[in-house]
């Protein structure tokens, strides 16, 4: 009797699920996860100067001992990137899955603990990079050791790369990659970092799948006037005409415009949101509404502001050097982050007809993160992280999201990969706290890092698993 419901139990759950075809024990899978994580966090990859090499290494020896070859490629021996490959049958195209192996620096005094010791306290692991993005880093390497160890059968190979300098120097870790050894990482899909999942009062509402983003396409302007004495007043001040093009720039509505991801989001969000932000959410393509909405955005949440447009944010100005004397130059940096399909030269040109002023000029900065369309939402893999999330917490909706800043995903995009962006679940008041990456005490909580783990595993078997 026993052996029979065993046996029909197994059935059902292979007709239900692929996944649930492997018995995987998650509070043993959970718990050895959690010990390489804590492991991971301990290096301390600060980006400057790096060190992932070591990241890297820890990362090459537990694949080792799973029996997973892995090779590490550097253009700084400092900073290596790891490649590892499990080989399906090549029936489909391979999934590559990409976690960063460095973190950005810490004020270590505004820390409870040192942020390097991977403190595990109430449910929370703390450290630099549990968000952002060892979290990343360990489930990868995690679903790769859980494949190896499981026999799994595989329609297509999984490529596993933990890369080095995503925080601001692309240069030793993707652009490395992708424009010296494409070939190992090239890929149907992309998994990585970037998307943002939602808990409320214990349960899960939103899954943030980050399907594209806004391509940071900064300039400089530089004002330049006559110098002289300060004491006498002069119509050709270079802080006086740097001034009043930053005015005239923060004072611009940039057209409001939306893609496949944005539309879907707002008609999504609708669906979950109080009817008044519904309304918005459903109208935000009015021409005759926009401008108020915009303007609603912009007061109470600038996201949402932010993905209706290209946006134009001065960050840093630098202008004078003594209080006596009028400088011949003065300068401010915009933070132009760019819709994914702007034109980018059209879009300087109207700068400069905003400012509207020839002693002001627009220097561009180096482009280091290229532009590409976003993702498909309607896609095989799309439909597999809509169909797993939902699996997993069937009380929340799917989202599509553009995130505003920027990931290594761009650069995969633009060579034609499909590239989806997953992260742990917080909840709204960690969210508004100060505990997030890039933050004092940044932490995850354990259960999410599991789940996390849990829904890369649930992704790639049924994306990958033959029959
Ligand atoms: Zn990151």
């Amino acid at each position: 009797m026993r052996i029979i419901s065993a046996l029909v139990l197994l059935m059902l759950s292979m007709a239900a699920a692929a996944q649930q075809s492997y018995l995987v024990d998650w509070d043993e899978i959970g718990e050895e996860a959690i010990q390489h994580f804590v492991e991971l966090i301990r290096i301390d990859s600060s980006n400057p100067p790096g060190n992932e090499t070591e990241v890297a290494e820890y990362v090459q020896t537990i694949l080792a001992e799973e029996g997973i070859d892995s090779e590490l490629y550097a253009l700084d021996p400092a900073r290596a990137n790891l490649v590892a490959r499990i080989r399906g049958n090549g029936s489909k195209r391979p999934i590559l899955i990409m976690g960063h192996t460095d973190v950005v620096g810490v004020q270590p005094e505004k820390w409870y603990a040192d942020p390097f010791s991977g403190m595990r306290q109430d449910g929370f692991i703390y450290g630099r990079g549990t968000l952002d993005d060892k979290d990343n880093v360990a489930a990868g390497m995690m679903v790769m050791m859980m494949l190896e160890r499981f026999g799994v059968e595989l329609d297509r190979d999984i490529i596993f790369l933990a890369e080095a300098g995503e925080e601001g120097t692309p240069d030793v870790g993707i652009n490395f990659m992708v424009e010296n050894h494409f070939d190992l990482i090239d890929a149907e899909y992309c998994l990585a970092e970037g998307g943002q999942t939602v808990k409320e009062e214990d349960l899960v509402k939103t899954v943030g799948i980050e399907t594209t983003e806004k391509i940071p396409r900064r300039v400089t302007l530089v004002a330049r006037g006559t110098p002289g004495h300060g004491s006498r007043p002069t119509l050709d001040n270079a802080v006086v005409i740097l001034a009043n093009a930053i005015a005239r720039v923060s004072a611009w509505q940039t057209d409001v415009r939306f893609n496949d991801t944005t539309r879907t989001y707002f008609r999504r969000l609708a669906e979950i949101s109080a009817p008044e932000d519904a309304w918005r959410y459903l109208n935000v393509e009015n021409p005759e509404e926009s401008d108020a909405i915009q303007q609603y955005f912009l007061e109470t949440f600038p996201y949402h502001y932010s993905i209706s447009r290209t946006s134009v944010v001065p960050t840093v100005i630098d202008a004078g050097f003594r209080k006596n004397v009028i400088p011949s130059e003065a300068t401010a940096i915009l933070d132009i982050r760019a819709l994914p399909d702007e034109n980018i030269e059209e879009f300087y040109a109207e700068l400069a007809a905003v400012i509207d002023d020839s002693r002001v000029e627009i220097v561009p900065e180096y482009i280091y993160r290229p532009a590409a369309p976003p993702s498909e939402i309607d896609n095989e893999m799309f439909q597999t992280l809509e169909r797993v999330a939902l699996r997993m917490y069937p009380e929340a909706s799917v989202l599509p999201i553009m995130a505003t800043g920027a990931t290594d995903m761009a650069q995969v995009r633009a060579r034609g990969m499909q590239a989806y962006g997953i992260g742990p679940a917080r909840s709204v008041e960690e969210i508004n706290s100060g505990f997030g990456a890039h933050g004092d005490n940044e932490r995850i909580e354990e259960e999410a890092f599991v789940e996390l783990v849990k829904y890369l595993w649930n992704v790639v078997i049924e994306m990958s698993a033959t029959g």
